[in-house]
């Protein structure tokens, strides 16, 4: 769809849209059981065969162009994937950023960068999934960052520190924010940040070190050290001081594809927790029969049907090219808490079990725990929706 099309005309899919796809992403899913994820968090180790099978099936170049070797597919088909595999009970925080960094490098690299990267990361022999935007000391209060690059010729060279920055140990490129002008130099905190397609492997051990975080969920993230690396100028993306926008750019695609991923997890409590409810008999019934189980697992029903439709919405708006910040932002928001409260009544009905490592109903707990925090928390968009789109006060 183009630009131009009307609000009045934008259409959104309502049931199982991409079956062929959906069906595709279960078959591959199902090789990849509990038991699979909960070996990998015992040895902190990367699903690296998950993420293989997926990248063989071109699922992880699905929003990368055909010309450049990808599938060229719609947001909302990059939604259904990831949707797919939480409700399977697998998990995509190894390998989805790869589909919204990649964006980025899309939509504001040069051709020259386009054609050396963009094909070998279709073709799955490049991984672009690291993403170094938060840092300890701002957090999200990002226009602020510290990590400087500072051009030499024709090398920028970085110090600093970034944290949190999810797989980078298994990528080989990392998009970097970093301020290139000091912020008491800009007119507006926003300018003067600037955007890096890192190679890792070029810069590691000379002026980067990069240490593994212990965490709550296998993230595999990671603390990354600057000092004195040198990314070429040729790895700029797009303009000096421009990186804030080109960020900001990606943000909406990137919230609706992990909101995908709650609705996700959101499925996959509610479909166990009918199950265990159906089965568990106490005081010689089955638990489900009490209210106090059944309503719990009704309501996070119902909260994640309304977020599904509010963020095929804005999946829809974003393709047509129409503002989609306000709806991706709720939708976010609602996804996060319909996947929250699905894991706590799936939690409540396995009563002890829920703690029995085997019943992976404690893992998916805390893996759906993050969509609250990252990648924007649900404060950070409760202050969108009140000042950007209700017009209160500013708070920051
Ligand atoms: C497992 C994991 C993986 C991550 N992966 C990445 C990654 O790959 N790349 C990356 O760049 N980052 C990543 N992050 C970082 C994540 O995006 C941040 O943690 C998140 O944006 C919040 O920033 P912070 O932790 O510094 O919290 P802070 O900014 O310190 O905020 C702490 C709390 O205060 C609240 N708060 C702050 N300011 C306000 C305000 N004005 N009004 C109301 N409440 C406020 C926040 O909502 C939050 O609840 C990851 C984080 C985790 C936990």
């Amino acid at each position: 769809m183009s630009a131009a099309v009307k609000l009045e005309d934008v259409r959104v899919p309502l049931g199982e849209d991409f079956p062929e796809i959906r069906a595709s992403v279960r078959r591959i899913c199902a090789n990849f059981p509990g038991a699979y994820w909960r070996d990998l968090e015992a040895r902190e180790a990367y699903p690296a065969e998950f993420v293989k099978a997926l990248t063989d099936a071109g699922y992880l170049a699905a929003l990368i162009p055909e010309e450049y070797g990808g599938a060229g597919l719609p947001l909302r088909a990059a939604a259904v994937i990831l949707e797919e595999i939480h409700a399977s009970g697998c998990n995509a925080g190894a390998c989805h950023a790869q589909m919204y960094i990649m964006g980025t490098l899309l939509r504001h690299g040069n051709a020259d960068q386009k054609t050396r990267y963009l094909p070998q990361i279709a073709r799955g022999e490049l991984r672009l999934q690291a993403f170094g935007v938060t840092e300890p000391t701002t957090g999200t209060d990002t226009t602020k960052l510290k990590t400087r690059a500072v051009r030499e010729s024709d090398h920028y060279v970085i110090h600093g520190q970034k944290v949190w920055t999810s797989r980078a140990l298994h990528s080989d490129l990392m998009l970097l924010l970093a301020r290139t002008t000091p912020l008491d130099q800009v007119k507006k905190k926003t300018e003067g940040l600037s955007v890096f397609l890192l190679d890792i492997g070029a810069c590691r051990g000379k002026g980067m070190e990069i240490r593994p975080l212990k965490a709550m969920v296998n993230h595999n993230a990671t603390e990354v050290f600057f000092d004195g690396a040198r990314v070429p100028a040729e790895n700029l993306i797009g303009e000096e001081g421009k990186g804030f926008r080109y960020i900001l750019d990606g943000i909406n695609a990137e919230r609706i594809l992990v909101s995908s991923e709650a609705i996700g997890d959101a499925r996959w409590f509610t479909k166990t927790a009918v199950a265990y409810a159906k089965q568990r008999i106490v005081f010689e019934r089955p638990i489900g029969q009490n209210q106090g189980i059944q309503f719990p697992i009704a309501r996070a029903h119902a909260e994640t049907e309304a977020a599904d439709l509010l963020l095929r919405k804005a999946a829809a708006l974003f393709e047509a090219g129409l503002p989609c910040g306000d709806d991706t932002n709720m939708a976010k928001m609602l996804a996060a808490d319909a996947s929250w409260h699905a894991g706590e009544a799936c939690m409540q009905t396995h009563g002890g079990f829920g703690y029995a490592r085997e019943y992976d109903v404690e893992r998916k707990w805390r893996e759906t725990r993050l969509f609250q925090i990252a990648p924007i928390s649900t404060n950070l968009v409760l202050a969108y929706i009140g000042e950007h789109i209700l017009g209160m006060p500013r708070s920051y």
